[in-house]
């Protein structure tokens, strides 16, 4: 593929704002992608992931491959908003995605469009590189209730995922189109999404620690004994994750339009069961009842956003 020298037009100040840590490892192995604050009301996962690398830091010559750390949407991290002028990630599809790096950087349409142009600056050397990627997008949510990885039902997956014991979602993936992990995936790597709690709470940071010391250890970059804190923080997931379904297939969303005035019922929280008829929220024509069985998924409480709720189901 053909990179253009976006290296030159981008500021590299910009660019190198988006770098939280870079840590190479002093034997070979994998890179470790972490993206937080794709989102820019998501900014739990930029502390996070600066635990992990504060951690990875002093162990860094026992460590196999590379673990790099990057904040997405910086313009709305400091604004603390979803997206400035468009969602930064639905942008990540090839044809968009080759229209940005075509386009001088000042004739961007949007700022989030030119954030995009700033990460593939650093992610496009590594994504098409010789080394294997695996790369983990932070999110949290506005509803409330555990956490889960949003993913492809693919055995590579489902394998490094299992170790993580977090629900698993397949299939929205297909709905959400032009997420970053789409742009990873395409390139043949694994990419998958983690979304670890509420927006801006403790919890969600930590479960977002949690997760990435277990990813860090299952995908072969540490192991285990080099992390003091590894079983505690292993004990503490298992513990947060008990009574959630495992693996679960998208089956329905609710789409928000221009207009609607959607607003959820409140009270919901992931994983809710809901049946057929269940009264979930309304809008300017009238209530929203559950099409289907299932359980809810991140149901949508803040006003940025145009998936009001899904509803999910165990796997076959
Ligand atoms: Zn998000």
């Amino acid at each position: 593929m053909q990179l253009t020298q976006t290296d030159q037009e981008v500021h590299t100040e910009r660019i190198e704002q988006h770098i939280i840590g870079d840590i190479k490892g002093g034997k070979p192995g994998p890179i470790m992608i972490a993206v937080a604050g794709m989102h820019g009301n998501e900014a739990t996962g930029v502390d996070a992931i600066l635990r992990v690398i504060e951690m990875l830091e002093p162990i860094r010559h026992e460590m196999h491959g590379r673990f790099v750390g990057l904040k997405g949407n910086l313009s709305a991290l400091r604004q603390n908003m979803r997206f400035v002028e468009e969602d930064m990630n639905r942008l990540w599809v090839t044809s968009i995605l080759d229209k940005i790096r075509r386009t001088p950087y000042e004739a961007l349409s949007t700022i989030d469009r030119r954030e995009v142009k700033e990460l593939l600056t650093i992610l496009d050397p590594i994504v098409y590189g010789k080394e294997e990627v695996i790369y983990i997008d932070l999110h949290t949510f506005s509803g409330k209730g555990g956490m889960f990885s949003i993913t492809p039902h693919e055995e590579r997956h489902v394998e490094l995922l299992s170790q993580l014991k977090v629900p698993l979602i397949f299939g929205i993936q297909h709905t959400l189109i032009g997420t970053s992990m789409e742009y990873v995936e395409d390139a043949g790597h694994v990419g998958f999404a983690f979304e670890t709690g509420t927006h801006g709470t403790k919890d969600a940071e930590e479960n977002a620690y949690a997760g990435l010391l277990i990813l860090l250890v299952s995908s072969g970059l540490v192991s285990a004994n080099k992390l003091p804190e590894f079983g505690h923080y292993y004990a503490y997931l298992m513990e947060k994750v008990q009574g959630l379904p495992h693996k679960v297939d998208f089956h329905y969303k609710h789409i928000i339009e221009e207009g609607d005035q959607f607003i959820m019922n409140p009270g919901f929280s992931n994983f809710d069961r809901v049946k057929k008829g269940d009264w979930l929220a309304n809008d300017r024509h009238g209530k929203i009842l559950a099409q289907s069985d299932g359980y809810l998924l991140m149901p949508l409480y803040q006003q940025q956003g145009n998936d009001g709720f899904f509803i999910v189901r165990d796997c076959e």
